[in-house]
């Protein structure tokens, strides 16, 4: 089933975000992560593909079609196209397919400077507008990615929108947002999309953080402003590292309370692969969705 079919039923769509094992990890260490999350019925769990983009990396779609096949959940399988030519787009894509994966989120991928990029693909519409030129595609769902501060390589958030229409144009059926902890940035995303003729759901993407360093990683990464409420909790739970992890589920919590009350379509829950986070989270919300 085409993710973007759950949507429009009168309840807001919940789904998880989880990543494959470090080259070093085991596989099944992540089954029994899924497992755990299963319990908790997402409505689809979403698998991240490596930065790097190697085809030979067959995680993501190993990872979704246990998901898919063995948890009766539905799967969406995260491939990017800076590392990939068309051809490995295709290898990678029939991957899917012949897994029975039925959903993908197409990105771009981050560049990154000990890697240069493949030419075939520039932006994440132009792998979109590819996949939809092949028939044998046409029963996956597409989703994409957007910004609620805007793209960290954008002007401004008017001209990021101006490009997510391009890809929502190319065939994305539903949008799923970076990490933010302001809800303000959200609203403002949501109603520019709305003016710019952007008609799919857009899901708001939520972490709740247990760490110090894991914050700091992710400014460092996607450039989410910290607002003061959210700073003054760490600062004040930062040397406890259990009480970190309750304030970081209590804000999250908050969060998803007032995206409910003001009609988001579908929260994503970025789980770090942490069942114990997501559980409580998910206590916290599920009578609420
Ligand atoms: P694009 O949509 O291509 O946008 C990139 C930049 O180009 C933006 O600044 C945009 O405004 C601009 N742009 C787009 N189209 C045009 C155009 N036609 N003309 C001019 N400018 C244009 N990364 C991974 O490596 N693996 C993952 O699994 C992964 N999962 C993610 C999941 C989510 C929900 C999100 C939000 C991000 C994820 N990322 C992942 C990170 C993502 O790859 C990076 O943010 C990347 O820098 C941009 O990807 P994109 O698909 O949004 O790119």
């Amino acid at each position: 089933m085409k993710v973007s079919e759950l949507f429009g039923k009168g309840r807001t769509v919940m789904s998880f975000e989880i990543f494959p094992p470090k080259k070093t990890g085991s596989i099944e260490s992540v089954y029994s992560t899924i497992d755990e999350l299963a319990e908790l019925r997402p409505d689809y769990i979403s698998v991240t593909y490596g930065a790097g983009g190697n085809v030979a990396n067959t995680s993501t779609r190993d990872i979704a079609a246990h998901i898919k096949n063995e948890c009766g959940i539905e799967a969406m399988a995260h491939i990017t196209c800076v590392n990939n030519s068309r051809d490995e787009v295709l290898t990678v894509m029939d991957g899917f397919k012949d897994a029975g994966i039925e959903n993908i989120l197409a990105l771009r991928g981050d560049k990154s400077p000990d890697r240069p990029p493949k030419t075939d693909f520039k932006y994440a519409s132009e792998l979109i507008t590819f996949i939809r030129q092949h028939e044998k595609y046409n029963n996956i769902g597409i989703s994409g990615a957007c910004y609620p501060e805007g793209h960290t390589e954008a002007e401004d958030l008017a001209e990021d929108i101006l490009n997510l229409r391009k890809k929502v144009d190319a065939g994305a059926e539903e949008l799923i947002t970076q990490l933010f902890f302001d809800n303000r940035f959200f609203y403002d995303l949501r109603e520019k999309a709305k003016i710019a003729g952007i008609n799919v759901p857009i899901s708001a993407g939520i972490m709740p953080v247990t760490s110090k360093s894991q914050i700091e990683r992710m400014v460092t990464m996607c450039g989410a402003s910290l607002p003061q409420k959210f700073v003054r909790m760490v600062t004040k739970y930062e040397n406890k590292p259990e009480a970190l992890i309750d304030g970081g589920i209590a804000y999250a919590a908050d969060q998803i309370t007032d995206l409910l009350a003001n009609g988001v379509e579908g929260i994503h829950i970025y789980t770090m692969n942490n069942p114990y986070v997501a559980k409580k989270l998910v206590s916290i919300i599920e009578k609420l969705l």
